[in-house]
């Protein structure tokens, strides 16, 4: 069974190594090469230095099928990308005249006579590569077959990398994309187990298991297998997990939440004391959410829980603000409040104190209105805080969840 064609990133820059820039491209380019079925063994960032640049790159040239290096393409003293790999590949370095013509009217916006000759040198390429032309940005790509497969040079900036990235993945590596069943509720071990278990010992299917707090994603690689075979097994995989797997697409579970609102053309709400307006934020990170989300309310002090949502005072004042009643009142109150269908409140302790014995930190009351009534679910959840609010807002979303898939 042919494995997986390894892949390898390396993001050049002194600014990356020097922690002055974020290297948001490395996630990004990581992302669309395993979405291309590709097994990323190595990603890298190096400082502007050409021996350093040229040493990995013949290591890696040597041993992976696609290498992809972002950065150091423009016109200045240190972008030694072109040069590196020059060297690296022992290839000389030919001026694209295509690409030499479009930089005309680029140099005639500089004053310095010698600018000409730097910027020129965007439109130096090696020699038999194939030359993605730039359409945001001024330098263009490359794309250099090398001994062992292919070597992808692209822009730094994101707004450049982006399309040639996805010109070059959509013309030279068409594959079968992996199954990614996202599921919460469930430990990343048991999700491991059980998918294990229905995989058994069928050939060419490849599994990783990444989580993060409340979501676990299983995906199924394609190592030989096929599509029809993948798509079997990430059935079963899938009805093996049981309904604790919210989405097959790598979709997330607000975005689950919100395709089935709309589908069932239902409006949602929520109250949240605990998550702060992490529920709300969630929703409305999704494009297309006005269709369903009518809004919340942050109502973390007692007086807000009272005057927004109808919390009796005598409410909070008997049973305290993280109860069952008063999850239950601060979900009947949204809801009333948004005229939506389908609501959700949480009341709870994220820490690091105000816990006691009776009211541990962790502990979180959820409130749920449905057209068929209100129910409320007592939960306690480990971690720090910032861990408590992000479980709880997975929870209360796939509260949320579990309702639309009933109703
Ligand atoms: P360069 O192509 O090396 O001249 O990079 C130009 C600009 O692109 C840098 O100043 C950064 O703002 C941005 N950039 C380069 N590499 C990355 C990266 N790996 N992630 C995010 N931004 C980057
Ligand atoms: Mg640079």
């Amino acid at each position: 069974m042919p494995a997986r064609p390894h892949a390898a990133i390396i993001t050049v820059g002194t600014e990356l190594v020097t922690g002055q820039r974020l290297d948001t491209n490395g996630a990004e380019i990581a992302s669309a090469l395993l979405a291309s079925n590709l097994d990323v063994v190595e990603m890298l960032s190096v400082a502007d230095d050409i021996d350093r640049l040229a040493a990995h790159l013949a290591r890696l040239t040597g041993d992976c099928a696609v290498v992809v290096v972002t950065g150091g393409l423009g016109p200045t003293h240190d972008d030694i990308t072109r040069e590196a790999a020059s060297r690296a590949l022992k290839r000389p370095l030919v001026r694209a005249h295509e690409i030499e013509k479009t930089l005309a009217s680029i140099i005639a916006r500089h004053r310095e006579p010698e600018a000409a000759e730097h910027i020129l040198t965007q439109a130096d390429v090696l020699d038999g590569a194939d030359v993605i032309a730039p359409t945001t940005g001024t330098a263009p790509g490359q794309i250099v077959q090398t001994p062992g497969g292919v070597l992808l040079l692209l822009p730094g900036p994101p707004r450049e990398m982006r399309p040639m990235l996805a010109s070059f993945l959509g013309t030279t590596c068409p594959a079968t994309p992996p199954i990614r069943l996202r599921s919460t509720g469930i430990t990343e071990s048991d999700a491991q187990i059980a998918a294990q278990r229905v995989i058994g010992d069928a050939q060419g299917v490849g599994l990783t298991v990444l989580a993060a707090p409340a979501d676990v994603e299983v995906v199924l690689f394609d190592e030989g297998a096929g599509l029809p075979e993948l798509e079997r097994i990430g059935a079963l995989v899938r009805a093996e997990l049981g309904d604790v797997c919210y989405s097959s697409d790598g979709s997330s579970l607000a975005e689950t939440v919100v395709m089935l609102a709309r589908r069932r053309r239902v409006r949602l709400a929520c109250a949240e004391s605990c998550t702060g307006g992490k529920i709300a934020s969630a929703l409305t990170d999704i494009a297309g959410a006005s269709e369903a989300f009518q809004g919340g309310v942050v109502s973390y002090a007692n007086e807000l829980k009272t005057d927004a949502l109808g919390v009796p005072a005598e409410m909070l004042e008997r049973f305290g603000a993280v109860s069952d009643e008063t999850a239950r009142a601060m979900v009947t109150g949204v809801a009333a409040l948004t005229h939506a269908e389908f609501a959700v409140a949480t009341t709870g302790i994220a820490g690091p104190d105000g816990g006691t014995a009776e009211k541990p930190v962790g502990l979180v009351w959820f409130g749920l209105q449905t057209p068929s009534g209100v129910s409320s679910v007592r939960r306690e959840f480990f971690g720090d805080r910032a861990g408590v609010r992000t479980r709880a807002t997975m929870f209360a979303l796939d509260l949320l969840r579990r309702a639309l898939m009933e109703s």
